[in-house]
């Protein structure tokens, strides 16, 4: 495939950035997962686009096919690892592994800005250092205290992951707009039509 990173497609599907979490927002570049799923980083040019939209396109690297494939290896490592720490279940040791690679190789430094701490690429390494930010992302919250706040969503077609942050620990959805307003339309037509809603 060779699609040209600078034009991406335009029905290309708009992406979904109402996810605190940056590993998780990533992880939702491809969504309902089990349903039908919605790929929304489809050529390098929406990699770029994403990581612009994100605030991680430092310099103006374009990315390749080989950092696509990278960050689908890296984004649906991270599904995995979060969906196993959401139902306590044991992590794959190839996808630890991958984010840890990630990170060894190559460095990010924590730089002070007026949002707070930001961990920035080294010079030159652009793309691969975006996709080392997310996986650090990923890494501080799953070693870190709130790992046990790491819940998927209960819409069985998308079961996207997010951080519980309320007081109660009773968030339902990966997001309100979307799979929250999914379910509140599927009550209000009955429980019979409940999956034919989505
Ligand atoms: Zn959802």
């Amino acid at each position: 495939m060779t699609a040209s990173a600078a034009t991406p497609p335009e029905d290309a599907p708009a992406f979904r950035l109402d996810n605190d979490q940056l590993a998780f927002r990533f992880t939702a570049t491809l969504s309902d997962r089990y349903g039908t799923p919605v790929e929304r980083l489809p050529v390098p040019g929406r990699l770029d686009d994403w990581l612009a939209a994100g605030d991680l396109a430092v310099g103006g690297e374009q990315a390749t096919t080989a950092d696509l494939a990278s960050a689908h290896r890296l984004r649906e490592a991270i599904h995995r690892l979060g969906t196993a720490i959401a139902r306590d279940e044991p992590m794959r040791e190839e996808d630890r592994e991958l984010l840890n690679a990630l990170l060894r190789e190559d460095q990010l430094c924590p730089q002070l800005t007026e949002a707070g701490l930001s961990w920035r690429p080294a010079p030159g390494r652009h793309v691969r250092g975006a996709l080392s930010r997310i996986a650090h992302d990923a890494v501080m919250l799953f070693g870190g205290p709130q790992r046990g706040r790491v819940k998927t969503c209960e819409n069985p077609e998308c079961q996207g992951l997010y951080v519980d942050t309320s007081q109660g620990r009773n968030r339902r959805w990966c997001s309100m707009n979307v799979c929250g307003n999914r379910a509140k339309k599927a009550r209000f037509r009955g429980p019979r039509t409940t999956t034919a809603a989505y």
